[in-house]
């Protein structure tokens, strides 16, 4: 259920074991997987991945990004900066691939140009769910179903939230997800400073406005991948799974910080908007907006010094992220309710296999993965932790099918054609600039 990233990686995976396109079904509106990510990805100006060479659309750990670029420009380069890890694969480049894999699985084939509404457990004459869609019409049935609708509503700070509904000031509040357009000359509010904030200081200054960098802390912490690296490792992961709930979901709190990769071509922007007074930083939080000469007029106090006062500028923009909360996820809330799922500050209490409780059983899983997973995977909202999440899904499914597997050497030839495929596509696409 979900037509995203992790739609892709599930089927992808499932067909490298041995399932076919008979027994795997898609539900989503979207005709494309990357479509989601990649109108965020357009909105942003985002060019390069957060992540690194590992994540990536095949099923197996290889080739990595960095090896295909190898691989496809006859040069090291990407191998050298993947040792260092100051390699980050360019959007062209993954949507590339991501492409390639959705044509060679026929990822077309199998969706169901459907949202589901409804997942309902049956008992007889086996263990399995009924589907309906949004009408409540009957769309399937399936023994093993994978929840992935991806990300809840943009979340906006409650005063900006507020000021959105006056027609007045609505436009010129935005959220960094969303589209937009800065004036040269122009003044912006940017709230954050994660890698969506920072993205849009360095677009405004780029087209010629001013930024004024609002954090609350006067030392935000940010890092360079979601959650430290370790975690992204099995090892880190068996200790994360190993705390209980309430402990994890603590433990994340504390790990998960703003990712914000050190990238020197930012930093030379940011560094020149400085110099030329175009770039300013303050500490406090937005309590009042009204319109003004500029556009709007905005208050901001400080609990960290002296208020930075009334500010006229020309627009706000929030880095502030999706809200998190699985009660934000209309099919979720339902479930929850009705089957009377554990929530507890927002999040599914999901089992360590990331499977629902009460609902899932070994012989009809019924799993979630993305950032309804992150508290059992605390990356699960990056391509590697929708890899990590979807292999094992798959394989508990082909154990409990009793599936035959595809062969060692027809998935190494799959594996090799596919990689190929990929390499051969990417000699098409222009090298990305890297930011690190
Ligand atoms: C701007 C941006 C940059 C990112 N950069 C990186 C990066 O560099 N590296 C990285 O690893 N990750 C990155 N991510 C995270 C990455 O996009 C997510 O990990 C990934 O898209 C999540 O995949 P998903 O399948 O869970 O959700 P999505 O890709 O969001 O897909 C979910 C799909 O499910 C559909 N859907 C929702 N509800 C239903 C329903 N009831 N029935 C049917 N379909 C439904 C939605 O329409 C949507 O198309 C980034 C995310 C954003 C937004």
């Amino acid at each position: 259920m979900g037509d995203g990233f992790g739609s892709l990686i599930v089927h992808c995976t499932a067909r490298y074991l041995g399932f076919t396109n008979d027994e795997v079904a898609i539900f989503g509106p979207s005709e494309n997987p990357v479509g989601t990510y990649q109108q965020f990805a357009y909105n942003l100006g985002q060019t390069v991945l957060r992540s690194e060479s590992e994540s990536h659309f095949l099923a197996p750990d290889w080739p990595t990004f960095a090896q295909l670029d190898a691989w496809a420009r006859r040069s090291p380069a990407a191998l050298w900066r993947s040792i260092r890890r100051k390699y980050n694969p360019g959007v062209a480049e993954i949507l590339t691939e991501a492409a390639i894999v959705k044509e060679r699985t026929n990822w077309e084939d199998v969706r169901v140009p459907l949202r589901v509404g409804w997942v309902q457990r049956e008992m007889h004459p086996m263990p399995h769910f009924v589907l309906y869609d949004e009408q409540a019409n009957f769309i399937g049935r399936a023994k093993h179903v994978m929840l992935a609708p991806g990300h809840g509503p943009l979340s906006f700070p409650p005063v900006l939230a507020k000021a959105r509904q006056d027609p007045e000031l609505a436009d010129r509040i935005v959220q960094a997800y969303e589209p937009k357009q800065y004036a040269p000359g122009g003044r912006y509010i940017v709230i954050g400073a994660g890698i969506a904030s920072v993205n849009e200081w360095a677009n405004i200054l780029d087209i010629g406005g001013s930024v004024l960098a609002l954090t609350r802390n006067p030392e935000p912490e940010t890092q360079d991948l979601n959650v430290p690296r370790c975690l992204f490792e099995s090892i880190g992961i068996d200790a994360y799974v190993s705390m209980p709930f309430e402990q994890r979901v603590q433990f994340l709190g504390e790990v998960l910080r703003g990712t914000r990769p050190n990238r020197r071509e930012w930093l030379a922007t940011i560094e020149g908007g400085r110099e030329e007074g175009r770039f300013d930083a303050l500490v406090g939080d937005i309590d009042e907006i009204e319109s003004g000469r500029a556009g709007l007029r905005v208050h901001v106090s400080s609990r960290h010094g002296e208020d930075p006062g009334w500010l006229d500028v020309t627009g706000i923009t929030a880095g502030t992220g999706f809200n998190k909360s699985v009660l934000t996820i209309p099919l979720l809330r339902r479930l929850i309710e009705h089957y009377h799922v554990p929530v507890v500050e927002g999040r599914l209490k999901l089992q360590t296999n990331c499977g629902v409780p009460a609902l899932d059983r070994p012989d009809s899983r019924l799993c979630c993965m993305g950032l309804i997973a992150n508290n059992v995977i605390p990356h699960g909202d990056t391509i590697a932790g929708l890899k990590y999440i979807g292999r094992r899904f798959v394989a508990d499914c082909a154990r409990a099918e009793k599936l035959r597997k595809r062969p060692f050497p027809s998935r190494l030839a799959l594996q090799f054609s596919m990689g190929r495929d990929v390499a051969h596509a990417l000699r098409s696409v222009s090298t990305t600039r890297q930011l690190a």
